[in-house]
């Protein structure tokens, strides 16, 4: 198997031709001559790419060849040393971009229903497939720290009101749920001396509705015992919370 020399010709910069893309023969500007590229025959291109056999001609220049000869010329280096890099290339298994590693629950979660034919995507278009995956990956990367936010408040809460046993045990539920790491990474943050700013204000909204909610429940119990100014814990704080 042969390098594909449409993805060559992309990686290099080489100007395609877009209406010729998906057919046989790709039209190109010449990168050996530059013929092409003079103001006056901007709707020229003379190099073919033939994206079967992989091979490439420039129709004014005559440069012609396969496509190890191709990127020998376009890195500078010699033909050897091309087909022994793509020797020791393909000696080595292919390893994916962590956006291609995503599982298909993973995925659902950020609104895919199934996973993307990645081979399949790799074979086409270069640019297409890169902006894909950095597409995607930044839509995992939006939907992870929504979840380290929200785990992160809930730490904050369960080490306030006295229940991290339970919130400990939610977190590594919700890690199971979604295949990555949560509780780590948050008790990392909370132990960190200088937090990032979306903790602190995480934080501090947690504090917030934490009071508030204990403000509530007091005016609650309050009520529900019919006496102003009761003497039990609860009422003390609510009046340690209004009248400071
Ligand atoms: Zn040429």
């Amino acid at each position: 198997m042969l390098p594909d020399i449409l993805p060559v010709a992309e990686r290099h910069g080489l100007i395609i031709n877009d209406r010729t893309r998906g057919k046989r023969e790709v039209l190109a500007k010449c990168p050996f001559c530059g013929e092409d590229s003079k103001p006056e025959k901007e709707r020229k291109y003379y190099l073919s790419l033939n994206t079967e056999d992989q091979v490439y001609k420039c129709w004014f220049c005559g440069e012609s060849g396969g496509v190890f000869r191709f990127i020998s010329l376009l890195e500078g280096i010699s033909e050897d040393e091309v087909v022994e890099k793509y020797r020791k290339q393909k000696g080595k298994k292919y390893k994916p971009h962590p956006a291609e590693r995503l599982t298909t629950t993973q995925l659902k979660l950020i609104g895919y229903q199934k996973k993307p034919d990645w081979a399949e995507i790799r074979k086409g278009f270069y640019d297409y497939y890169l902006d894909f995956r950095t597409r995607l990956w930044n839509e995992w990367k939006a939907f992870m720290e929504d979840e380290k936010y929200f785990a992160f408040q809930q730490l904050v809460l369960g080490i306030t009101n006295g229940t991290y046993q339970k919130v400990v045990r939610m977190i590594k539920e919700r890690e199971q749920e979604i295949g990555a790491p949560l509780l780590e990474p948050v008790l990392k943050i909370y132990s960190m001396s200088e937090r990032p700013k979306w903790a602190e204000e995480a934080e501090r909204n947690v504090l917030l509705l934490f009071k508030k909610t204990n403000i509530a429940a007091c005016r609650a119990n309050k009520s529900a015992a019919g006496s102003e100014g009761g003497s039990n814990a609860e009422s003390r704080h609510f009046d340690w919370e209004t009248n400071p």
